[in-house]
């Protein structure tokens, strides 16, 4: 028997213990069963597998390569070792015993033990210490590593090895550094009662019991620094955490090694299943079932004394991507101090020192290149030696114990998108990347930061809430509460337009506001919409936001934001930000279009823009912008005096009277294409006919009401009785789309007017023009023939009356599942398929997509969904539709053009799907253009590595 996991009866929390020997286990067993605990033993099942991977003293049994089974802490160690890095020896569990250990009721397979034993004693050969040796112990950290980086999620063991006799050995070591070696006792007691016995403060309210020893200790001798506390101090904080655990757990701090070591061991194999760590997964789409491996490691000190330090540095500046050896570093210190930034960290080098800013107090002190240059040098090969082993920027610690230099971890740097970009250029010119592997290097969504201004990371932020990231940039402003003062304030001022939700008639605000937020809606509502064509930043659904319209305030948690309070917003994160954040402007690099040149090279499908104004037409071409894959004419029905025409159109109670209307509409819609083709030449632009439910375009104040009842000639009651008899109980479901075609044909007879006299007009300027005229929301093949019919009527009319021969093309979108499953005999009539995803989602998983922000997080966060659908799509449900949209209609018309303008045209993993199903184009808003290129690339590159 070597193991076994125990119910504590106070904490009501399983305590486990992995392999202990038989009295411990014994011991614990009888104590625990006394206390009315309950008692699970081990299984002994048969695995004669590798499950120990040592590595150190120039060798390792493991590889970069292995992270799936080592973890990247675990593969990076040994590939580091294997490359003769200086890294302390150690060894790793692997993640499959973790795996075991879940399955098997938190049982080790058998065999784990003797190869645990030989890893240490392997580690006690190369270090030339022993465990348990009170002259010369081995001391060891005992450390979580998955597959990816889980920052803090898991747990960490350190100084496993020490207890009273050993302790004397330490001492030793560090040149009889009493304070030195009982702190480490001490962290060790704390890490060891917290992380394996669970002693954690008893709810909310109560402060960590060890820490509020040490303070008792510190009030006692009026001290404040952890650092004032003496060796005798500390030697009572030892004695009395000890008498915590005792008194609380029912267990003993135990002196043995072996015991300490496993219950380490334990301990972070059962920190992959902590609350935390959970949702940590959850948010990052990381398994369940990957598993984290162990690591354990022999203790380096860079606190042992002045000629000790400890650092972190990244092989390329992670900011801006300069090659430049950077990082920072603290003498007489551990890891977590130059992490926590209680201490001014130094610099490495004198030219990461010169770049700080005037007035950085780490400008005035020296650098580790000044006080130790040989061991800086040493420090300088490995960057060097790893950043071109792994043709990656690298992040790297290191520890320098008593003039000797050690490598703790090395890892491909985070890095901004600025970076990103910098990097895998200037790799391509060192020769270090060819141009795929620079390409497949950057994750699209980080084009994003580059392209919008950007709060200074440097600033600091009072965060009130988080919505979602709807339209990416920052901005700051004044809170305003309504649209119209939203318009009126921000010619002069700075506003964010703060909203429950907002709708088609706060356009004008939104559009002078430099940045939206509303409570309500999720990635496809409407201000999220609107917002990302405009490239104005907004977070969305930002539900912890208590708005009261009345008060003209709003609250976020304890915070109270009034109007005219300043805030700033950001649109890549979702968080909301109380006052001013100084913003950087972002700028086009030239690497950034060298990276553009390259990825279009390798790009197989084209990308559009979704764009319904010449500014965010303009934005697009800049963007690389293809062609228009989606202008959505009803935006083009809201500005100024348009939207008294469009309600008077709606409001009349005849054809006549609509036709009426519809003649006032005809010259600015005509006018509005005529800009849209002049910018965009030769490339196609398609044209969708008017979509929105009606009602979106009503009057709905008794002002409003007012207004449009004098401008028609009504009373007030009749303009009432007509907006009450458009009411609609589902207006997603109800009066739009083509439906509205169809009952009132003359509606696409003037907007196919207005398209054709536009196009005549600009390729009578010698501008080719390709307009594809695209009816929305067909359910029924009768649908897009009749469509089709008033098209190519007023088409051909027009054309032949101005004697001018304009191509253009009659398509549909395919957004309700019901045109997927008859795509055979729509594409008879259809010349191109778009399919409008966000509609298509909404109706295959009958989530309405202005509600869904009610349910979804939830969702989310229990799994039962993995991604919020509007935003990813669902290629597993909303994808079969697709497939089989595009397969049905490519089987009766084999030259159908392809294409998505719903929100996931923009999404990375959704443009590979588009890529992978035979897509010709995606069509995206005009910032998400460069994402959807790369990721396009990207999704060529992966299906053909060699091509
Ligand atoms: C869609 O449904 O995907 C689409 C693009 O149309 P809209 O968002 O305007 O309904
Ligand atoms: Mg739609």
């Amino acid at each position: 028997m070597i193991g076994g996991g125990i119910a504590h009866p106070k904490s009501k929390q399983n305590v486990w213990f992995g392999a202990l020997n038989d009295r411990v286990a014994a011991s614990l067993v009888m104590g625990i069963k006394e206390a009315g605990g309950k008692v699970n033993f081990l299984t002994n099942n048969k695995m004669n597998k590798k499950l120990v991977y040592s590595f150190g003293g120039g060798q390792a049994d493991g590889r970069a390569d292995m992270k799936n089974l080592l973890g990247g802490k675990g593969a990076n160690l040994a590939e580091m070792a294997s490359l003769g890095i200086p890294v302390p020896a150690g060894f790793t569990i692997t993640t499959e015993v973790c795996t075991h250990f879940y399955q098997n009721n938190n049982a080790y397979p058998t065999g784990l033990e003797t190869q645990v034993k030989a890893g240490i004693s392997q580690m006690e050969k190369i270090m030339g210490a022993k465990f348990n040796d009170p002259d010369n112990p081995l001391l060891v950290s005992v450390r979580s590593g998955a597959r990816v980086s889980m920052p803090g999620m898991m747990d960490t063991v350190l100084n496993l090895g020490l207890n009273p006799n050993t302790i004397q050995g330490l001492i030793k070591k560090s040149n009889n550094n009493e304070r030195f070696a009982w702190d480490c006792y001490r962290r060790f007691v704390q890490m060891y009662g917290d992380v394996v016995l669970g002693l954690k403060p008893k709810n909310k309210q109560e402060q960590d019991p060890f820490e509020k020893i040490i303070e008792e200790v510190k009030d006692q001798k009026g001290i404040k620094e952890d650092t004032q506390l003496t060796t005798g101090d500390l030697k009572s904080i030892v004695e009395q955490f000890k008498a915590i655990v005792r008194e609380r757990q029912a267990v003993e701090i135990p002196d043995d090694p072996w015991e300490q070591l496993w219950g380490g061991i334990a301990a972070v194999f059962k920190s992959w299943n902590t609350p935390r760590a959970i949702e940590y997964r959850r948010i990052h789409k990381i398994s369940d079932d990957w598993g984290t491996a162990t690591n354990v490691q022999s203790m380096v000190y860079g606190n042992m004394g002045a000629d000790c330090a400890t650092g972190v540095a990244f092989t390329r500046d992670p900011a801006t991507g300069q090659k430049q050896f950077y990082g920072e570093f603290l003498f007489n210190a551990q890891g977590e101090d130059v992490v926590a930034g209680t201490r001014t960290p130094q610099q490495i080098n004198a030219s990461g020192r010169d770049a700080l800013p005037e007035g950085n107090p780490s400008k005035e002190l020296e650098t580790l290149q000044k006080i130790m240059p040989a061991l800086y040098r040493q420090l300088d090969n490995i960057q060097t030696k790893l950043e071109s082993h792994y043709q990656n920027m690298q992040d790297i610690e290191f520890t320098i114990q008593q003039g000797k230099l050690w490598m703790l971890q090395t890892r491909n740097g985070k890095r901004t998108g600025r970076a990103a970009i910098k990097i895998a250029v200037d790799m391509v010119k060192e020769r270090m990347l060819d141009q795929k592997a620079a390409i497949l290097r950057v994750e699209p969504e980080q084009l994003d930061q580059l392209l919008h201004r950007q709060f200074d990371p440097k600033a600091e932020k009072n965060k009130i809430a988080k919505g979602l990231p709807a339209s990416p940039g920052a901005a700051v402003g004044k809170v305003v509460f309504f649209a119209d003062e939203a318009k009126k304030i921000g010619k002069d001022e700075k506003v964010i337009l703060v909203r429950l939700e907002t709708s088609p008639e706060d356009i004008g605000g939104m559009a002078a506001a430099q940045g939206i937020v509303t409570a309500r809606g999720g990635m496809t509502s409407h201000a999220a919409v609107v917002a990302r064509g405009m490239d104005t930043p907004a977070v969305v659904g930002c539900g912890a936001l208590v708005i009261d319209y009345e008060k003209r305030q709003f609250t976020a948690g304890e915070t109270l934001v009034r109007e005219n309070d300043w805030i700033s917003i950001d649109g890549s994160s979702g968080e909301v930000m109380l006052g001013q954040i100084p913003t950087v402007e972002t700028q086009i690099t030239d690497e950034f279009k060298t990276f553009m040149q390259w990825v279009d090279n390798f790009r197989k499908i084209s990308v559009r823009t979704n764009a319904d104004t010449p500014e965010d037409v303009k934005k697009a071409l800049e963007y690389g912008a293809e062609g228009i894959g989606l202008c959505r004419t009803e935006h083009m029905f809201f500005g100024g005096e348009r939207i008294k025409t469009v309600r008077e159109m709606i409001l009349a109670d005849d054809e006549a009277g609509r036709r009426k209307a519809l003649g006032k509409l005809l010259p600015m819609q005509r006018q509005d294409f005529i800009e849209i083709f002049r910018l965009m030449t030769d490339k196609p632009v398609t044209i969708r006919l008017l979509d929105p439910p009606l009602h979106e375009f009503l009057p709905q104040t008794d002002e409003d009401i007012a207004a449009m009842a004098s401008e028609m000639q009504v009373p007030p009651e009749v303009i009432r009785a007509r907006v009450s008899s458009l009411h609609e109980t589902n207006p997603m479901l109800g009066h739009r789309g083509c439906r509205l075609g169809m009952t009132y044909p003359e509606i696409t007879e003037m907007q196919t007017q207005a398209i054709m006299e536009a196009a005549c007009i600009v390729k009578k300027e010698g501008i080719q023009v390709h307009p594809e005229i695209m009816v929305p929301l067909i359910g029924t093949v009768m649908e897009i023939k009749e469509q089709k019919a008033i098209i190519v009527r007023v088409a051909e009319a027009v054309t032949a009356d101005r004697g001018i021969k304009v191509p253009y093309l009659v398509g549909t979108m395919i957004e309700i599942p019901r045109a997927a499953l008859l795509a055979d005999k729509i594409a008879k009539e259809a010349a191109f398929f778009s399919f409008g995803t966000n509609d298509l989602t909404q109706m295959c998983f009958g989530y309405s997509r202005d509600d869904a922000g009610k349910f979804l997080p939830e969702y989310i966060a229990k799994g039962v969904l993995t991604n919020d659908p509007f935003q990813q799509l669902d290629q597993e449900g909303v994808g079969q539709l697709i497939k089989m949209g595009i397969e049905r209609g490519r089987a009766t018309n084999p030259d159908l053009k392809i294409g998505i303008c719903g929100e996931h045209g923009g999404d990375p993993a959704s443009v590979e799907f588009c890529h992978r199903i035979g897509m010709n184009y995606v069509s995206c808003s005009p910032p998400r253009v460069p994402i959807a290129r790369l990721a396009a690339a990207q999704a060529a590159l992966k299906e053909n590595p060699e091509p």
